[in-house]
């Protein structure tokens, strides 16, 4: 790894008190990917970052700004700052999502720093028996779709039979850690005892003049998606099919890995995306498009060349693999379709999931498909850029800091004048309606492909 041996001023940084510079001897060296440490080199600190990003707007601090945070890990790396519970706070509170990637004009890849350090700091942390718990929870109940099942029945169950209310009221859940009265707020009041799987396979119902399908796709329904949002999957399938499209569910397909990667769990990461790669390219077919309609996910399936950039069987599998990933709008508005029959009369505005606009630097063809959509008027959505707080699993560990973000959302949602705000990642769509739920503002998300379906489909 390169190191530097005249570091800036810790004066970057204000409020921490932690390095000094040439403290490093005998200091702990957080030894960080060579790759990962040289983008930190080209941090100007410019500064044009702070504005974008929603930490440092909330709280104006520089050590939650990109800028600080870039100065913090690399003086982790560098030896000059020390892995102390306040700096790793700092490093927690950032939401990874990207809003200063966008901006940077010196081509900082800010998360592959983050990400890599959070893993490297990961042996040196302590956890409460709660963190520990719920991050077990996150990385092997929330990704295994059989076991979300499981665990949700009884709640299911308690909904159907009129209990779950009469529990909420009663204020028991009021006893339950932060993070367990977070998930339980979240949870929609209603949805199937039992959530039944996707077909194998879905035949076009509109074909080309020559009778071939327009495109073969394989389906990634995600793990939490197929639980909580597998209507959006249909829904999904179903404008491909009402497009032309030949679409597959590949049975073997897992987790994307995302929960593992932003948690520092890099390994599990790996065995996902080695999973995904024999399941989607393993198939009799070899499909010309790997389609999602969960932004995190699909940011998380485009990290797979960057995940085993290393790995001499998979690399090359995984380059092939990312270049057919697509979220829904990004492959819908590539089959150029023909203008939506059935009109939509409703208002509406459109909040940018951070993992489709930043990471994946698709936010575009969501908005150009809802415009051709007869009847929908779309208004304009203040901070439309700005991240809600969910953040993949940051509004179960941060809180706070989540619920500020989502009352910000919401201030600017109300202030829009629609009561439906659309967006393409279940998270957000999650966060927004249990926070708006929690202030008592009357608001309904939806997925655009919710719209789109009833556009084309009808
Ligand atoms: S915009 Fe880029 S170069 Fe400027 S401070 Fe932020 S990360 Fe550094
Ligand atoms: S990823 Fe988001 S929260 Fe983190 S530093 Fe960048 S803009 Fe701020």
């Amino acid at each position: 790894m390169t190191q530097t041996s005249s570091h800036e001023s810790c004066t970057v940084v204000s409020g921490l008190g932690e390095s000094s510079p040439g403290s490093h001897v005998g200091l702990d060296i957080l030894k960080l990917d060579d790759h990962a440490y040289d983008r930190a080199l080209s941090c100007v600190h410019c500064g044009l970052c702070l504005p974008v990003c929603p930490t440092y707007t909330q709280n104006g601090l520089e050590s939650d700004s990109p800028r600080g945070r870039i100065y913090m890990m690399k003086g982790l790396a560098d030896g000059i700052v020390q892995p102390t519970d306040n700096v790793i706070k700092h490093l927690d509170l950032c939401l990874d999502c990207q809003a200063c990637e966008t901006i940077c004009p010196s081509g900082v890849v800010y998360h592959e720093l983050l990400e890599d350090t959070r893993a490297k700091l990961k042996p040196k942390r302590h956890f409460s028996l709660t963190d520990k718990l719920v991050q077990s929870i996150f990385l092997h109940g929330f990704t295994k779709p059989l076991r979300l099942k499981l665990m949700l029945l009884p709640v299911r169950i308690l909904q159907k039979l009129g209990l779950w209310k009469m529990i909420i009221k009663s204020g028991m859940t009021k006893a339950l850690p932060a993070q367990f009265q977070k998930m339980q707020q979240m949870l929609p009041d209603d949805g199937p005892l039992w959530e039944r799987a996707l077909n194998a396979y879905y035949p076009p119902t509109d074909h080309l003049r020559d009778g071939k399908p327009r495109a073969t796709v394989a389906m990634f329904a995600g793990c939490v998606g197929s639980v909580m949002y597998q209507d959006v999957n249909r829904k999904t399938i179903e404008v491909l099919q009402h497009l032309g499209c030949e679409v597959v569910v590949p049975r073997k397909s897992t987790c994307c890995g995302a929960i593992h990667h932003h948690a520092g769990e890099d390994k599990g990461a790996r065995d996902f995306a080695r999973q995904n790669i024999k399941a989607f390219l393993g198939l009799k077919k070899t499909p010309q498009y790997i389609v999602n309609n969960i932004a995190g996910c699909g940011a998380g399936l485009r990290e797979f060349d960057h995940l085993l950039r290393d790995d001499a069987k998979y690399a090359e599998k995984a380059v092939d693999f990312v270049s057919r990933v697509r979220d829904v709008c990004e492959l819908i508005d590539e089959l150029d379709p023909p203008t939506p029959s059935h009109p939509v009369n409703k208002t509406i505005t459109y909040h940018h999931a951070c993992h489709l606009l930043h990471a994946q630097k698709a936010g575009d063809p969501p908005l150009r498909l809802l415009n051709r959509v007869m009847g929908l008027k779309i208004v304009p959505l203040e901070e439309a850029d700005f991240c809600c707080g969910a953040a993949g699993t940051y509004n179960l560990t941060q809180p706070e800091m989540a619920m500020q973000l989502a009352e910000r959302k919401i201030r600017n949602i109300q202030e829009s004048g629609a009561s439906i705000v659309v967006m393409s990642n279940v998270g957000c769509a999650m966060q927004i309606a249990s926070e708006a739920k929690r202030l008592g503002v009357t608001l309904t998300t939806e997925h655009p492909v919710e719209i789109l379906h009833r556009a084309y489909v009808g």
